[in-house]
This record gives structure tokens, sequence and C-alpha cells, in this order.
């Protein structure tokens, strides 16, 4: 088989195989696949295989792979140039577009990933407060800079624990870790080190732990602990972001950000995130302020253009009640059926977000994702395959309904998952 050969040669120069860890399948097992091509919701193997994908690049490929539109726009830039390190118009309407979407984003900085976004707002949180302490949640992920790489420790005034090797251990004394959605332990953090805080950073929708969706006034709890103790309150929408509607899920929620990172979708495709937030914040960035930020290919011609045209197509077309109604339907089936029979299965689903969790109880925080057999998921994800569906090669991560897909082969992929957990349960 080619991927195998593949995976063999590229272990010899890749550490493990790969360049980011979760397309490594170690939480599934087996050789993880080599695409050659996608088109709309479609992947092509290099094993000649076609697969019905569910990861869609982790949300970036909200329109599906190889768009029409997006190509020719990506195509018409490459042809004028694909990176100058001067200024361009594109830039200009991308952050128009950004400003005017997204309630508290007055200003925004373009940067070429979420991680890059992430750091640049803890850096400006930092700055404008003058404190050094961060407030995050067990289980979301915020990419993969220095102070976000801590999960929780023993006590919960303690600091964090390094989740990664390589982290100076003084990193995690700055910061605290809660559980996702328990708003008394950010309490009690804020109790003792309120003064000490500058930043509370959150997914509001969590999609790094598989889905988590926040409880009922959570969300606003956090707002309000923040603006007590006078620490910025950060909204980490590198998914979240104009996945659910041509804004940000804050927006929805009718919460107001501090600062608001986002990512994935907004790029087309290509590699692009962005900051966010009130000018007083945002203004206090290099060159008019003293926090320094930079970047060689940041705001790049040909990100920008990818997605001016995918925010463009989003508007035109608005796929956002199709992609929920979708979800809705793929959920209430495969739900339906696992309680029914019994299976340990059930699929969390927000707007055509989902994960199938290994667990019947209820899923709030990473201790209860955590409560998933693992095991369980790794031969669904293994059935599915086998199937024709690419579903994200980890529990502990979200699949993706792009408004490429058909209710025709959402609704296959229901019927095959029910097929599949039949199977599983009875081997
Ligand atoms: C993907 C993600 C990031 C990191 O973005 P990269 O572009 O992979 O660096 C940060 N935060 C959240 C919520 C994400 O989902």
């Amino acid at each position: 088989m080619i991927h195998e050969s593949l995976f063999q040669r590229a272990c010899k120069v890749l550490p493990g195989g790969v360049n980011s860890p979760v397309r490594a399948f170690n939480g599934v097992g087996g050789t993880p696949v080599y695409v050659d091509s996608g088109k709309g919701p479609m992947i092509h193997t290099c094993d000649g295989r076609t697969l019905l994908d569910f990861c869609c690049s982790w949300g970036a490929m909200i329109l599906g792979h190889a768009h029409d539109e997006v190509v020719a726009a990506i195509t018409a830039q490459a042809a004028k140039g694909t990176t100058f390190g001067i200024n361009t118009e594109g830039e200009v309407r991308l952050a128009e577009q950004l400003c005017a979407r997204v309630p508290g984003a007055e200003r925004i900085r373009l940067v070429n990933s979420g991680t890059e976004a992430v750091m640049t707002a803890l850096r400006i949180a930092r700055g404008v407060t003058g404190r050094r302490r961060i407030i995050k949640f067990d289980g979301c992920y915020h990419g993969h800079t220095d102070c976000m790489l801590v999960s929780a420790g023993s006590g919960l005034l303690t600091g964090g624990v390094l989740s990664s090797l390589g982290v100076s251990r003084h990193v995690a004394d700055d910061i605290f870790v809660a559980p996702y959605n328990d708003v008394a332990a950010v309490n009690e953090i804020i109790r003792t080190y309120g003064h000490e805080v500058a930043a509370i950073i959150v997914e509001p929708v969590a999609g790094n732990m598989g889905l988590v969706s926040p409880e009922p006034h959570f969300l606003e709890k956090l707002r309000h602990m923040a603006d007590r103790c006078g620490a910025l309150l950060i909204m980490d929408e590198v998914i979240d972001g104009f996945r659910f509607a041509l804004s940000s899920y804050s927006k929805l929620a009718g919460i107001k950000p501090d600062l608001i990172t986002l990512g994935k979708v907004i790029g087309g495709g290509l590699p692009l995130a962005a900051v966010g937030g009130q000018s007083v914040f945002m203004d206090q960035l290099a060159p008019i302020g003293k926090i320094y930020q930079a970047g060689t290919l940041s705001g790049n011609p040909l990100a920008v253009a990818a997605g001016l045209k995918t925010l463009e197509i989003l508007e035109r077309e608005d796929p956002y009640p199709r992609m929920a109604a979708l979800g809705d339907a793929l959920s209430e089936r495969v739900n339906t059926f696992t309680r029914e029979q019994g299976i340990p299965i059930r699929c969390a689903q927000y707007k055509g977000v989902f994960t199938l969790f290994a667990t019947p109880d209820p899923v709030r925080n990473l201790a209860d994702a955590k409560r998933s057999d693992t095991a369980l998921y790794a031969r669904l994800f293994h059935a599915m395959l086998d199937r024709g569906y690419y579903l994200p090669p980890s529990q502990f991560e979200i699949g993706f309904i792009s408004a490429a897909h058909t209710e025709e082969q959402v609704m296959g992929f229901a019927q095959a998952l029910t097929d599949a957990c039949g199977d599983i349960l009875v081997r």
C-alpha cells in the first residue's frame, strides 16, 4: 500500500512521520492516510480511495476542498505576487470585514497561525495590565506557545503543570488551570490572585477535548469575573469564529471579549489568523505602542485573497442554517440508535461540529471526556475509515460538516455509523 511506504519514508525525515502530532494516528492506531487531492467534501487518497472528509483541515475548509472561486482567487493573486513585505489593499479589506463583523474587534492584526494569534493576545493582555498570571481551562487548546502548554496540577491555586518538555517550569507558575464550565474554581483563583491576573482565556465552545459546549451563563460569568478583577477576557475563537455564523460565537452569546483570536475559517485554507480587540488595548502594539509583534509573511496576499473570497461566499450563500440542521439530524439519528441499543456512544453536536464520545455520560469538562473508552473510539474510527469516512483520528477532537456536505452524504454517514456501532459491539 502506498500510504504505508510513504509513512515509512516520512518517519526517516519527519519526527514521527508528521508535521503535526494528531496526524500520526497515535490516538487510533494504524498507518495514517495520505491525501492526494480533495474536492468539495471528498478527499482522494494516494491509494486511490475516496473518503467523505469530516476533518476538513480542522474546520479551515468550511466551503469544502478546492472550491472553484477560492482557487481562482488564489491563482489570480499568485500571478500578481505572493508576498512583498509591503502593505497591500487586501489586508485592509480583510481587517475591515473582521472589524465590521466581530463585536469587540475594533482593530485587527493579521498573523500566520492560531498559535501566534494567542501568543500575541497574551502579550497584549500582560502588556496593558502589567500583570503576569493567566487563567486557562483544562482541555482547551490555545496552540503550542510555551505558556499554553500547561494543564491542571494537583491544586487549583498552585499553578499548572507543564504538558511538554522544553518549557521553563517558571512558565507554569504564571498559569492557573481551572476545569471548563467551573465558575466556582475561577472565583476561588480570583479571590486570592485576582490582582495578579492579566487575562482569562477560553475557547467559548471547546473543540479540543472533543466538543464541549459552555453551560448557560458560564461565559457571562467569566466576563463579570474578568471585569471584577481588572483582567482581560480573551475569547479564543480560532475554531469557533465564523464557524457557526458570519461572526464570532461571542456575538451569538452576547458577550463582548476584550481580545479575540481568529484562525482556521478566516484563512480560507491558507495559513492566516488574527488577533482583534478594543482599540485601547490593540493600539498598544508596535508601531504605536510598546508591545512588540511582527511577521515577514503576516497579512500574506495569497492567504488574504483566500480568506476574503471565503467570507464573500459565506455571506452570499449563508450555509450556516443548513450545516446546523445537518448536524442536528446526524446527532439525533446516532443518539436515538445508540440509546435504544444500549451502545455507549453519544454524539455531542453543535451547529454542525460534533464528537462521537465513547461514553454514554454527558461531557462537561476534560475529566468527563477522559472517561470515554478511547479503544472503542479507535475501533469506531477504523470501522468508519473502512466504510469510506474520515473522522478525526482522536477521541479528543471535533468533526466538521462543511457547506459542501450534502444531506444525502450526512445521512449516509449516520447510517454507516449505526451499522459500524452494531458491528463493533458484536465483535
Ligand atoms: C487550532 C487552534 C489553535 C492553534 O491554531 P494553529 O493555527 O494550529 O496554530 C489555537 N486555538 C484554538 C482554539 C484552536 O482550535
